[in-house]
């Protein structure tokens, strides 16, 4: 709940919600006591709202497969968009160190030459049983490289540290969007303020905090075997036996990330798309036209049939 200094107005708010504006005179609300209880830092928006359709539009546009008549609309900048809302959406922040005993097979490749004689005529006796002499060619050698793989053991260990790992903490961006909209820079995060939260919609995180402690290590894990891999196994290719992986959770913040939601009518249906507000990067299904997927398969089926005709292999030439 509200009190609005501007008119006087008491607005309800949803629970997880810790700024909007008044629904009556749309001045700026915070609701600094909670906010300021629960959030570490803000990464304020870099791309305005004129930028972030901006975004959208050539998101839309610019692709090849969107219905022409779409492409048109958003060329033209007739988009029609329902709402786009600048969102400050919580994620929780990992700092964590990284430490793995493994063992692996490690294999390098080598090349040798294989050099064959290759098979010389030999006179072939005639009907007649006589000999025909053939001049003597001179002897041919064919050379092959033929690769071979030497394999070692390896074992070891490694340790490596990993700061500012993002988890979305709320439940309206599903955790696949919000891993395609990173990456966003923490090093422009300003410590908790809240005028910072002045003017624009945000929330405290609405999933459960065991959860996100449990997606994050489950991708700790996976960026900590990523490493492994990429780091520490020497060689051209490797088999990992064995790894013993430990993520040790140094600091948590809950960190309010700058997102613009849009929601804008496609074709009939309203598509949700989400834009990141430091870096543009836009994020969301766009209807693809039938028309051209299957003029692509048509062209490409012909391009088939035209490589065949022209072999002679076509079954009815
Ligand atoms: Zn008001």
């Amino acid at each position: 709940m509200y009190a609005c200094t501007a008119c006087g107005a008491v607005v309800e708010s949803d629970v997880r919600e810790v700024a909007t504006r008044c629904a009556y005179c749309a001045s700026p609300l915070v609701d600094t006591k909670r906010a300021a209880s629960a959030i570490d830092a803000v990464v304020p928006f870099r791309l305005s709202k004129r930028a972030a359709l901006e975004r959208l539009r050539a998101h839309i546009g610019d692709r090849w497969w969107t219905p022409e008549a779409l492409r048109k609309l958003a060329r033209r900048g007739q988009l029609q968009t329902d709402s786009v809302q600048g969102v400050l959406v919580p994620f929780y922040a990992y700092d964590a160190t990284l430490r793995a005993d493994y063992s692996a097979r490690v294999g390098v490749h080598w090349e040798r030459t294989e050099t064959r004689q290759a098979k010389t005529r030999r006179p072939k006796p005639d009907k007649a049983g006589e000999t025909i002499h053939i001049e003597p060619e001179q002897p041919q050698t064919r050379t092959k490289v033929v690769r071979e793989t030497e394999w070692f053991d390896l074992r070891g260990s490694m340790g490596t540290q990993l700061d500012g790992h993002l988890v979305c903490a709320s439940a309206g961006l599903s955790g696949e969007r919000a891993r395609a909209l990173a990456p966003f820079d923490l090093g422009r995060a300003a410590a908790f303020d809240p005028r910072l939260l002045l003017g624009w919609s945000a929330e405290l995180p609405s999933k459960a905090r065991r959860d996100i402690d449990r997606e994050a290590h489950a991708t700790l894990s996976d960026l900590g075997r990523a490493h492994l891999r990429d780091q520490h196994l020497t060689g051209d290719v490797h088999r990992l036996r064995t790894v013993e992986l430990d993520v040790e959770i140094h600091r948590v913040r809950l960190v309010l990330l700058p997102i613009w939601l849009a929601t804008v009518r496609l074709g009939g249906a309203p598509v949700q798309l989400a834009i990141n507000g430091q870096s543009g990067r836009c994020v969301g299904r766009v209807p693809t036209s039938i028309a051209k997927v299957a003029s692509v398969v048509v062209a490409a089926v012909i391009a088939v049939l035209v490589t065949l005709w022209t072999r002679g292999d076509l079954p009815w030439t």
